[in-house]
Protein backbone atom coordinates (compact mmCIF):
# COMPACT_ATOMS: atom_id res chain seq x y z
CA UNK A 1 0.00 0.00 0.00
CA UNK A 2 1.25 3.45 -1.15
CA UNK A 3 0.08 6.04 1.06
CA UNK A 4 1.53 9.40 1.97
CA UNK A 5 -0.48 8.90 5.12
CA UNK A 6 1.26 5.67 5.79
CA UNK A 7 4.19 7.02 6.99
CA UNK A 8 2.39 8.95 9.70
CA UNK A 9 0.56 5.65 10.39
CA UNK A 10 3.90 4.41 11.40
CA UNK A 11 4.78 7.38 13.48
CA UNK A 12 1.62 6.91 15.22
CA UNK A 13 2.28 3.16 15.82
CA UNK A 14 6.13 4.31 17.14
CA UNK A 15 5.24 7.29 19.46
CA UNK A 16 0.96 7.20 20.14
CA UNK A 17 1.90 9.41 23.12
CA UNK A 18 3.79 12.07 22.27
CA UNK A 19 2.35 15.46 21.27
CA UNK A 20 1.25 15.62 17.87
CA UNK A 21 -0.07 19.23 17.58
CA UNK A 22 0.33 21.64 20.39
CA UNK A 23 -2.03 24.77 20.32
CA UNK A 24 -2.73 27.41 23.03
CA UNK A 25 -3.20 24.76 25.97
CA UNK A 26 -3.94 22.26 24.41
CA UNK A 27 -1.88 19.69 23.38
CA UNK A 28 -3.33 16.27 20.66
CA UNK A 29 -0.88 13.21 21.21
CA UNK A 30 -0.27 11.09 18.17
CA UNK A 31 -3.30 8.51 18.70
CA UNK A 32 -5.77 11.41 19.65
CA UNK A 33 -4.95 12.79 16.51
CA UNK A 34 -4.82 10.13 14.56
CA UNK A 35 -8.45 8.85 15.50
CA UNK A 36 -9.93 12.12 15.04
CA UNK A 37 -8.68 12.13 11.35
CA UNK A 38 -9.78 8.84 11.20
CA UNK A 39 -13.23 10.15 12.74
CA UNK A 40 -12.94 12.71 9.69
CA UNK A 41 -12.22 10.58 6.83
CA UNK A 42 -15.42 8.36 8.28
CA UNK A 43 -17.88 11.12 8.00
CA UNK A 44 -16.56 11.91 4.74
CA UNK A 45 -17.24 8.33 3.80
CA UNK A 46 -20.35 8.18 5.08
CA UNK A 47 -21.13 11.05 2.77
CA UNK A 48 -20.26 9.30 -0.24
CA UNK A 49 -16.93 11.32 -0.15
CA UNK A 50 -13.81 9.34 -1.31
CA UNK A 51 -11.33 7.89 -3.82
CA UNK A 52 -10.49 11.10 -6.03
CA UNK A 53 -13.11 13.60 -4.74
CA UNK A 54 -11.77 17.26 -3.77
CA UNK A 55 -12.52 18.41 -0.02
CA UNK A 56 -11.85 22.37 0.16
CA UNK A 57 -10.02 23.40 3.47
CA UNK A 58 -10.47 27.14 4.21
CA UNK A 59 -8.51 27.86 7.72
CA UNK A 60 -6.28 29.44 9.08
CA UNK A 61 -3.52 27.30 11.25
CA UNK A 62 -5.18 25.63 13.48
CA UNK A 63 -5.62 21.85 14.63
CA UNK A 64 -8.72 21.22 12.69
CA UNK A 65 -6.62 21.89 9.83
CA UNK A 66 -4.34 19.11 10.26
CA UNK A 67 -6.79 16.81 11.31
CA UNK A 68 -8.84 17.37 7.95
CA UNK A 69 -5.91 17.36 5.76
CA UNK A 70 -4.81 13.82 6.85
CA UNK A 71 -8.54 12.72 7.13
CA UNK A 72 -9.22 13.62 3.79
CA UNK A 73 -5.93 11.68 2.24
CA UNK A 74 -6.81 8.65 4.86
CA UNK A 75 -10.25 8.77 2.82
CA UNK A 76 -8.68 8.75 -0.59
CA UNK A 77 -9.49 12.40 -0.88
CA UNK A 78 -7.83 15.70 -2.68
CA UNK A 79 -7.07 18.35 -0.52
CA UNK A 80 -7.83 21.68 -2.01
CA UNK A 81 -6.20 24.28 0.23
CA UNK A 82 -7.57 28.04 0.38
CA UNK A 83 -6.14 31.44 1.87
CA UNK A 84 -8.46 31.81 4.64
CA UNK A 85 -8.14 35.45 3.54
CA UNK A 86 -10.04 34.47 0.16
CA UNK A 87 -13.42 36.66 -0.39
CA UNK A 88 -16.32 34.82 -2.01
CA UNK A 89 -15.20 35.40 -5.42
CA UNK A 90 -11.97 33.86 -5.07
CA UNK A 91 -13.07 30.98 -3.13
CA UNK A 92 -15.88 30.50 -5.75
CA UNK A 93 -13.26 30.23 -8.75
CA UNK A 94 -11.28 27.83 -6.60
CA UNK A 95 -14.40 25.82 -5.19
CA UNK A 96 -15.62 25.66 -8.74
CA UNK A 97 -12.38 24.97 -10.68
CA UNK A 98 -11.65 21.91 -8.44
CA UNK A 99 -15.33 20.37 -7.96
CA UNK A 100 -14.43 20.19 -4.25
CA UNK A 101 -17.57 18.28 -2.73
CA UNK A 102 -17.16 19.30 0.66
CA UNK A 103 -15.47 22.72 2.40
CA UNK A 104 -13.80 23.13 6.25
CA UNK A 105 -13.81 26.73 6.79
CA UNK A 106 -14.08 28.74 9.78
CA UNK A 107 -17.35 29.78 11.22
CA UNK A 108 -16.50 33.69 10.00
CA UNK A 109 -16.06 32.70 6.71
CA UNK A 110 -18.76 30.48 6.22
CA UNK A 111 -20.92 33.17 4.99
CA UNK A 112 -18.18 33.60 2.16
CA UNK A 113 -18.52 29.75 1.17
CA UNK A 114 -22.67 29.86 1.11
CA UNK A 115 -22.48 33.03 -1.28
CA UNK A 116 -21.06 30.54 -3.51
CA UNK A 117 -21.98 27.23 -2.83
CA UNK A 118 -24.81 27.27 -5.30
CA UNK A 119 -22.49 27.42 -7.88
CA UNK A 120 -20.77 24.53 -7.19
CA UNK A 121 -20.61 20.86 -6.06
CA UNK A 122 -20.64 21.61 -2.70
CA UNK A 123 -22.54 19.38 -0.50
CA UNK A 124 -21.20 19.52 3.01
CA UNK A 125 -20.31 22.56 4.76
CA UNK A 126 -18.42 22.04 7.78
CA UNK A 127 -17.49 24.77 10.07
CA UNK A 128 -14.71 25.49 12.70
CA UNK A 129 -15.21 27.62 15.78
CA UNK A 130 -18.85 28.79 15.59
CA UNK A 131 -22.46 27.18 15.26
CA UNK A 132 -23.49 29.06 11.89
CA UNK A 133 -26.53 27.93 10.31
CA UNK A 134 -26.38 25.56 7.10
CA UNK A 135 -23.11 24.64 7.82
CA UNK A 136 -22.16 21.19 10.56
CA UNK A 137 -19.73 22.11 13.57
CA UNK A 138 -16.04 20.09 13.15
CA UNK A 139 -16.76 18.32 16.45
CA UNK A 140 -20.51 17.12 14.88
CA UNK A 141 -18.84 16.13 11.45
CA UNK A 142 -16.90 13.89 13.08
CA UNK A 143 -18.32 10.20 12.85
CA UNK A 144 -18.06 7.87 16.06
CA UNK A 145 -15.78 5.15 13.97
CA UNK A 146 -12.29 5.69 12.18
CA UNK A 147 -12.39 4.40 8.88
CA UNK A 148 -8.80 2.67 7.63
CA UNK A 149 -6.63 4.23 4.95
CA UNK A 150 -8.15 4.24 1.64
CA UNK A 151 -5.22 2.81 -0.74
CA UNK A 152 -4.07 5.23 -3.17
CA UNK A 153 -0.63 4.66 -5.78
CA UNK A 154 2.25 6.55 -5.64
CA UNK A 155 0.75 8.91 -9.27
CA UNK A 156 -2.78 9.43 -7.35
CA UNK A 157 -3.07 13.29 -6.60
CA UNK A 158 -3.23 14.40 -2.80
CA UNK A 159 -3.31 17.70 -2.59
CA UNK A 160 -4.45 20.55 -5.33
CA UNK A 161 -3.15 23.94 -3.96
CA UNK A 162 -3.42 27.03 -6.39
CA UNK A 163 -0.59 29.00 -7.48
CA UNK A 164 0.01 32.17 -5.11
CA UNK A 165 -1.21 34.08 -8.15
CA UNK A 166 0.82 37.75 -7.50
CA UNK A 167 0.08 37.81 -11.25
CA UNK A 168 -2.38 35.94 -13.18
CA UNK A 169 -5.39 33.90 -12.62
CA UNK A 170 -4.93 31.02 -10.21
CA UNK A 171 -3.70 27.62 -11.50
CA UNK A 172 -5.10 24.00 -9.71
CA UNK A 173 -1.72 22.53 -9.32
CA UNK A 174 -1.79 18.63 -9.34
CA UNK A 175 0.75 17.34 -6.53
CA UNK A 176 0.80 13.56 -6.02
CA UNK A 177 1.75 11.48 -2.91
CA UNK A 178 4.83 10.47 -3.87
CA UNK A 179 5.35 14.40 -5.12
CA UNK A 180 5.10 15.35 -1.63
CA UNK A 181 6.16 12.57 0.34
CA UNK A 182 9.38 12.80 -1.40
CA UNK A 183 9.69 16.12 -1.04
CA UNK A 184 8.73 15.98 2.69
CA UNK A 185 11.11 13.10 3.11
CA UNK A 186 14.43 14.98 1.55
CA UNK A 187 13.84 17.76 3.34
CA UNK A 188 13.37 16.56 6.83
CA UNK A 189 16.23 13.80 6.66
CA UNK A 190 19.22 16.45 6.08
CA UNK A 191 18.57 19.84 7.94
CA UNK A 192 21.27 19.19 10.86
CA UNK A 193 20.98 15.47 11.40
CA UNK A 194 17.30 15.33 10.58
CA UNK A 195 14.41 16.39 11.98
CA UNK A 196 14.11 14.26 15.48
CA UNK A 197 10.99 13.49 17.50
CA UNK A 198 12.24 15.59 20.18
CA UNK A 199 11.65 18.75 17.42
CA UNK A 200 9.05 21.35 18.33
CA UNK A 201 8.43 22.89 15.11
CA UNK A 202 6.95 26.20 15.21
CA UNK A 203 3.83 26.34 12.18
CA UNK A 204 4.16 30.04 11.30
CA UNK A 205 3.85 29.35 7.99
CA UNK A 206 0.44 28.72 6.18
CA UNK A 207 -0.86 25.74 6.24
CA UNK A 208 -2.97 26.75 2.59
CA UNK A 209 0.53 26.79 1.23
CA UNK A 210 2.68 24.04 0.04
CA UNK A 211 5.72 25.64 2.23
CA UNK A 212 3.68 25.43 5.12
CA UNK A 213 2.32 22.14 4.70
CA UNK A 214 4.68 20.06 3.10
CA UNK A 215 7.81 21.74 4.80
CA UNK A 216 6.57 22.20 8.05
CA UNK A 217 3.22 20.25 8.92
CA UNK A 218 4.38 16.85 7.31
CA UNK A 219 7.75 17.32 8.12
CA UNK A 220 6.65 17.46 11.97
CA UNK A 221 4.38 14.35 11.47
CA UNK A 222 6.81 12.56 9.78
CA UNK A 223 9.75 12.48 12.18
CA UNK A 224 7.26 12.29 15.15
CA UNK A 225 7.68 16.05 16.76
CA UNK A 226 5.83 18.34 17.69
CA UNK A 227 4.12 20.91 15.45
CA UNK A 228 3.13 24.57 16.76
CA UNK A 229 0.39 25.72 14.56
CA UNK A 230 0.04 29.59 14.28
CA UNK A 231 -2.86 31.15 12.73
CA UNK A 232 -1.83 34.57 11.82
CA UNK A 233 2.04 35.92 11.72
CA UNK A 234 3.26 38.50 14.79
CA UNK A 235 6.29 38.65 15.92
CA UNK A 236 5.53 38.99 19.07
CA UNK A 237 3.44 36.35 19.68
CA UNK A 238 6.10 33.58 18.00
CA UNK A 239 8.89 35.10 19.27
CA UNK A 240 7.34 34.82 22.91
CA UNK A 241 6.14 30.46 21.43
CA UNK A 242 9.43 29.91 20.78
CA UNK A 243 10.84 31.26 24.03
CA UNK A 244 8.29 30.04 26.30
CA UNK A 245 8.27 26.55 24.34
CA UNK A 246 11.53 26.30 23.92
CA UNK A 247 11.12 25.52 19.71
CA UNK A 248 13.53 23.67 17.77
CA UNK A 249 13.00 24.81 14.37
CA UNK A 250 11.80 27.37 12.42
CA UNK A 251 10.87 27.76 8.34
CA UNK A 252 9.97 31.53 7.44
CA UNK A 253 9.67 33.81 4.70
CA UNK A 254 12.01 36.95 4.54
CA UNK A 255 9.35 39.14 5.89
CA UNK A 256 9.01 37.47 8.93
CA UNK A 257 13.10 37.28 9.53
CA UNK A 258 12.82 41.04 9.02
CA UNK A 259 10.26 41.86 11.18
CA UNK A 260 11.92 39.83 14.38
CA UNK A 261 14.87 41.57 13.45
CA UNK A 262 13.36 44.98 13.95
CA UNK A 263 10.78 44.31 16.92
CA UNK A 264 11.04 46.91 19.27
CA UNK A 265 12.62 45.02 22.16
CA UNK A 266 15.09 41.85 20.38
CA UNK A 267 18.14 42.60 22.89
CA UNK A 268 15.37 40.72 25.31
CA UNK A 269 14.62 37.92 23.67
CA UNK A 270 16.35 34.30 23.47
CA UNK A 271 15.43 32.18 21.20
CA UNK A 272 18.66 30.24 21.64
CA UNK A 273 16.27 26.43 21.90
CA UNK A 274 16.45 26.99 17.73
CA UNK A 275 18.43 24.38 16.25
CA UNK A 276 17.44 25.20 12.55
CA UNK A 277 16.19 27.97 11.17
CA UNK A 278 15.85 28.37 7.39
CA UNK A 279 14.28 30.88 5.19
CA UNK A 280 12.41 30.76 1.89
CA UNK A 281 9.60 32.02 -0.72
CA UNK A 282 11.60 35.13 -1.58
CA UNK A 283 15.55 36.32 -1.68
CA UNK A 284 16.33 36.75 1.48
CA UNK A 285 18.26 39.93 1.73
CA UNK A 286 21.84 39.97 3.19
CA UNK A 287 21.57 42.55 5.41
CA UNK A 288 18.63 40.78 7.04
CA UNK A 289 20.31 37.39 6.85
CA UNK A 290 23.43 38.70 8.71
CA UNK A 291 21.35 41.16 11.56
CA UNK A 292 19.24 37.84 12.55
CA UNK A 293 22.79 35.55 13.04
CA UNK A 294 23.71 38.36 14.74
CA UNK A 295 20.85 38.64 16.91
CA UNK A 296 19.84 35.48 17.69
CA UNK A 297 23.00 33.56 17.60
CA UNK A 298 21.71 30.79 14.90
CA UNK A 299 22.37 30.28 11.30
CA UNK A 300 19.75 31.10 8.64
CA UNK A 301 19.62 28.65 5.77
CA UNK A 302 17.89 29.73 2.56
CA UNK A 303 16.03 27.51 0.46
CA UNK A 304 14.05 27.65 -2.70
CA UNK A 305 10.92 26.03 -4.57
CA UNK A 306 7.45 26.85 -5.87
CA UNK A 307 4.01 25.42 -5.37
CA UNK A 308 4.69 23.33 -8.51
CA UNK A 309 7.37 21.18 -7.02
CA UNK A 310 6.46 20.45 -3.43
CA UNK A 311 8.10 22.90 -2.90
CA UNK A 312 11.82 22.64 -2.50
CA UNK A 313 14.02 21.98 -5.05
CA UNK A 314 17.41 24.10 -3.73
CA UNK A 315 18.65 24.23 -0.39
CA UNK A 316 21.75 25.43 1.67
CA UNK A 317 22.89 22.95 4.09
CA UNK A 318 25.07 22.22 7.18
CA UNK A 319 29.12 21.92 5.17
CA UNK A 320 27.12 23.28 1.85
CA UNK A 321 26.15 26.38 2.49
CA UNK A 322 26.53 30.26 0.34
CA UNK A 323 25.57 33.14 1.90
CA UNK A 324 23.44 34.54 -1.07
CA UNK A 325 22.66 31.66 -2.65
CA UNK A 326 19.22 29.24 -3.00
CA UNK A 327 21.68 26.34 -2.00
CA UNK A 328 21.92 23.30 -4.01
CA UNK A 329 19.65 20.95 -6.12
CA UNK A 330 17.66 19.26 -3.11
CA UNK A 331 19.34 15.03 -2.55
CA UNK A 332 16.52 11.87 -1.66
CA UNK A 333 15.98 9.20 -0.21
CA UNK A 334 19.10 6.24 -2.54
CA UNK A 335 19.79 7.92 -5.45
CA UNK A 336 16.79 9.93 -6.24
CA UNK A 337 17.51 13.77 -6.55
CA UNK A 338 16.39 17.42 -8.17
CA UNK A 339 17.72 17.73 -11.39
CA UNK A 340 18.59 21.56 -12.09
CA UNK A 341 20.20 23.92 -14.43
CA UNK A 342 19.98 27.19 -16.09
CA UNK A 343 19.24 27.47 -19.73
CA UNK A 344 18.62 30.14 -22.42
CA UNK A 345 15.81 30.74 -24.95
CA UNK A 346 16.89 28.13 -27.15
CA UNK A 347 17.11 25.48 -24.12
CA UNK A 348 20.76 25.51 -24.56
CA UNK A 349 22.80 25.52 -21.22
CA UNK A 350 24.19 28.51 -19.43
CA UNK A 351 28.13 27.82 -18.54
CA UNK A 352 28.69 28.36 -14.81
CA UNK A 353 30.10 30.90 -13.27
CA UNK A 354 33.73 30.56 -10.89
CA UNK A 355 32.05 30.22 -7.44
CA UNK A 356 29.69 32.54 -6.60
CA UNK A 357 28.36 34.88 -5.66
CA UNK A 358 29.64 37.21 -8.85
CA UNK A 359 29.41 41.06 -8.32
CA UNK A 360 26.60 41.63 -9.93
CA UNK A 361 27.25 45.26 -10.76
CA UNK A 362 30.39 44.05 -13.07
CA UNK A 363 29.29 41.35 -14.68
CA UNK A 364 27.38 41.28 -18.10
CA UNK A 365 24.62 39.48 -16.56
CA UNK A 366 22.95 38.67 -19.49
CA UNK A 367 25.79 36.16 -20.53
CA UNK A 368 25.96 34.63 -17.32
CA UNK A 369 21.81 33.80 -16.80
CA UNK A 370 19.06 32.44 -18.14
CA UNK A 371 15.79 30.35 -16.80
CA UNK A 372 16.10 27.91 -13.63
CA UNK A 373 14.49 24.27 -14.98
CA UNK A 374 14.24 21.29 -13.06
CA UNK A 375 12.81 17.82 -12.85
CA UNK A 376 12.67 15.86 -10.58
CA UNK A 377 10.32 13.30 -8.13
CA UNK A 378 8.44 16.18 -6.54
CA UNK A 379 7.57 18.25 -9.78
CA UNK A 380 3.70 18.65 -10.29
CA UNK A 381 1.94 16.04 -12.29
CA UNK A 382 0.60 19.30 -14.29
CA UNK A 383 -1.99 21.97 -14.31
CA UNK A 384 -5.69 20.83 -13.67
CA UNK A 385 -7.50 20.91 -16.57
CA UNK A 386 -5.08 23.68 -18.65
CA UNK A 387 -3.31 21.93 -21.43
CA UNK A 388 -2.38 24.81 -22.74
CA UNK A 389 -0.47 26.00 -19.81
CA UNK A 390 1.12 22.82 -19.28
CA UNK A 391 2.44 22.81 -23.01
CA UNK A 392 4.15 26.14 -21.86
CA UNK A 393 5.51 24.91 -18.13
CA UNK A 394 7.53 21.59 -19.50
CA UNK A 395 9.75 21.21 -22.18
CA UNK A 396 10.79 17.46 -23.39
CA UNK A 397 14.98 16.99 -23.78
CA UNK A 398 16.91 13.87 -23.78
CA UNK A 399 13.88 11.21 -21.88
CA UNK A 400 13.91 13.80 -19.31
CA UNK A 401 10.90 16.29 -18.62
CA UNK A 402 11.62 19.73 -17.46
CA UNK A 403 9.81 22.18 -15.58
CA UNK A 404 10.33 25.91 -16.08
CA UNK A 405 10.50 28.05 -13.09
CA UNK A 406 10.39 31.08 -14.54
CA UNK A 407 12.83 32.66 -12.48
CA UNK A 408 16.00 34.36 -13.70
CA UNK A 409 19.44 32.33 -12.11
CA UNK A 410 22.95 31.91 -12.64
CA UNK A 411 24.93 28.61 -11.24
CA UNK A 412 28.51 28.45 -10.30
CA UNK A 413 31.57 25.80 -10.15
CA UNK A 414 30.63 24.52 -6.94
CA UNK A 415 26.95 23.39 -7.82
CA UNK A 416 25.23 26.06 -6.41
CA UNK A 417 22.26 28.05 -7.57
CA UNK A 418 21.54 31.80 -7.72
CA UNK A 419 18.23 33.72 -8.17
CA UNK A 420 18.95 37.23 -9.98
CA UNK A 421 15.14 37.88 -9.80
CA UNK A 422 11.51 36.39 -11.46
CA UNK A 423 11.38 37.42 -15.26
CA UNK A 424 8.20 38.90 -15.03
CA UNK A 425 9.15 41.33 -12.88
CA UNK A 426 12.71 42.35 -14.37
CA UNK A 427 12.37 45.89 -15.18
CA UNK A 428 13.03 47.12 -18.73
CA UNK A 429 14.36 51.09 -18.68
CA UNK A 430 15.61 53.06 -21.94
CA UNK A 431 16.70 49.37 -22.89
CA UNK A 432 18.76 48.40 -19.64
CA UNK A 433 17.15 45.57 -17.95
CA UNK A 434 17.30 46.07 -14.23
CA UNK A 435 16.55 43.58 -11.85
CA UNK A 436 14.58 44.96 -8.44
CA UNK A 437 16.47 42.52 -6.18
CA UNK A 438 20.16 43.93 -6.42
CA UNK A 439 18.64 47.17 -6.06
CA UNK A 440 16.16 46.22 -3.47
CA UNK A 441 19.23 44.23 -1.78
CA UNK A 442 21.23 47.81 -1.66
CA UNK A 443 17.94 50.03 -0.10
CA UNK A 444 18.03 47.25 2.63
CA UNK A 445 21.45 48.47 3.59
CA UNK A 446 20.16 52.18 4.40
CA UNK A 447 19.58 52.32 7.98
CA UNK A 448 16.36 54.14 7.65
CA UNK A 449 14.86 51.40 5.64
CA UNK A 450 12.87 49.00 7.37
CA UNK A 451 11.21 47.72 3.83
CA UNK A 452 11.80 48.15 0.19
CA UNK A 453 10.34 46.88 -3.02
CA UNK A 454 11.16 48.03 -6.93
CA UNK A 455 9.10 47.69 -9.19
CA UNK A 456 8.77 49.50 -12.89
CA UNK A 457 6.60 52.12 -13.85
CA UNK A 458 5.33 53.51 -16.93
CA UNK A 459 7.51 55.93 -18.10
CA UNK A 460 7.67 58.31 -22.01
CA UNK A 461 10.87 58.32 -22.67
CA UNK A 462 12.06 54.75 -21.28
CA UNK A 463 9.50 52.71 -20.98
CA UNK A 464 9.54 52.44 -17.83
CA UNK A 465 11.51 53.95 -14.71
CA UNK A 466 12.65 52.19 -11.82
CA UNK A 467 10.25 52.90 -8.68
CA UNK A 468 11.12 52.24 -5.08
CA UNK A 469 8.70 52.03 -2.08
CA UNK A 470 10.00 51.92 0.77
CA UNK A 471 8.55 51.61 4.12
CA UNK A 472 11.21 53.36 6.78
CA UNK A 473 12.46 52.74 10.11
CA UNK A 474 10.71 54.20 12.76
CA UNK A 475 13.51 57.13 13.67
CA UNK A 476 14.30 57.63 10.01
CA UNK A 477 15.16 60.74 9.17
CA UNK A 478 16.45 60.63 4.98
CA UNK A 479 14.17 61.97 2.35
CA UNK A 480 13.77 60.85 -0.88
CA UNK A 481 16.07 62.68 -2.49
CA UNK A 482 18.28 61.18 0.03
CA UNK A 483 17.72 57.69 -1.04
CA UNK A 484 17.91 58.67 -4.59
CA UNK A 485 21.43 60.18 -3.75
CA UNK A 486 21.94 56.50 -1.81
CA UNK A 487 21.81 54.51 -4.67
CA UNK A 488 23.13 56.90 -7.16
CA UNK A 489 26.38 56.22 -4.91
CA UNK A 490 26.39 52.40 -5.85
CA UNK A 491 24.43 51.31 -8.81
CA UNK A 492 24.74 52.41 -12.35
CA UNK A 493 22.82 55.51 -13.24
CA UNK A 494 19.86 53.50 -15.18
CA UNK A 495 19.51 51.56 -12.32
CA UNK A 496 18.59 54.16 -9.38
CA UNK A 497 14.79 54.76 -8.67
CA UNK A 498 14.18 57.67 -10.07
CA UNK A 499 11.09 57.79 -7.99
CA UNK A 500 11.07 57.29 -4.22
CA UNK A 501 7.75 56.94 -2.29
CA UNK A 502 7.35 56.28 1.39
CA UNK A 503 4.71 54.40 2.58
CA UNK A 504 3.48 52.54 5.74
CA UNK A 505 3.22 49.13 4.94
CA UNK A 506 4.03 47.11 1.68
CA UNK A 507 1.28 44.39 0.51
CA UNK A 508 2.17 41.05 0.87
CA UNK A 509 1.17 37.52 0.09
CA UNK A 510 1.08 35.34 3.27
CA UNK A 511 4.11 33.71 1.95
CA UNK A 512 6.18 36.85 2.11
CA UNK A 513 5.94 37.82 -1.43
CA UNK A 514 5.41 41.29 -2.56
CA UNK A 515 1.78 41.92 -4.48
CA UNK A 516 3.83 43.99 -7.07
CA UNK A 517 1.11 44.80 -9.30
CA UNK A 518 -1.08 46.38 -6.08
CA UNK A 519 1.92 48.94 -6.21
CA UNK A 520 2.04 49.73 -9.38
CA UNK A 521 -1.41 49.63 -10.09
CA UNK A 522 -2.08 52.42 -7.60
CA UNK A 523 0.34 54.37 -10.01
P1 LIG B 1 5.07 29.82 -4.78
O1 LIG B 1 4.53 29.02 -5.88
O2 LIG B 1 4.09 30.68 -4.10
O3 LIG B 1 5.79 28.93 -3.80
O4 LIG B 1 6.16 30.83 -5.39
C1 LIG B 1 7.32 30.34 -6.04
C2 LIG B 1 8.23 31.48 -6.37
O5 LIG B 1 8.76 32.06 -5.17
C3 LIG B 1 9.47 31.09 -7.15
O6 LIG B 1 9.21 30.93 -8.52
C4 LIG B 1 10.39 32.26 -6.86
O7 LIG B 1 10.10 33.34 -7.71
C5 LIG B 1 10.02 32.64 -5.44
N1 LIG B 1 11.02 32.11 -4.49
C6 LIG B 1 10.90 31.07 -3.65
N2 LIG B 1 12.02 30.92 -2.90
C7 LIG B 1 12.87 31.90 -3.27
C8 LIG B 1 14.19 32.30 -2.88
N3 LIG B 1 14.86 31.68 -1.91
N4 LIG B 1 14.75 33.35 -3.54
C9 LIG B 1 14.08 34.01 -4.51
N5 LIG B 1 12.84 33.70 -4.91
C10 LIG B 1 12.23 32.66 -4.31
Amino acid sequence: MTNLVTTVAETVESTPDAPAIVYEDTELTYEQFWTRAGQFAQALDDRGIGAGDRVGIYLPNLPQFVTAFYGTLRAGGIVVPMNPQYKAREIGHLLGDSGAKAVVSLADNVPNVLDVVAETDVEEVVSVGGDVDDATTFEAFLADETQPVVDRADDDVAVQPYTSGTTGTPKGVLLTHENIRWTTHANADVPHGGFQATDRLVGTLPLFHIYGMSVVMNGAMYSGGAYYPVPEWDATTVMDRIEDEELTIMFGVPAMFNDMINHPEVESYSLDSLRFVNSGGSSLPMEVLERFEELFGVELYEGYGLTETSPVTHANREGARRKGSIGKPLDGPGDTRVEAKVVDEDFETVPRVEAGPIDEEAADLHEITGELVVSGPNVMKGYYELPEANREAFTEDGGTRWFHTGDVCYWDEDGFFFVVDREKHMIVTGGYNVYPREVEELLFEHEDVADAAVVGVPDERRGETVKAFIVPTPDADASPEDIKQFCLDTLAEYKHPREVEFTEELPRTTTGKVQKFKIRDEE
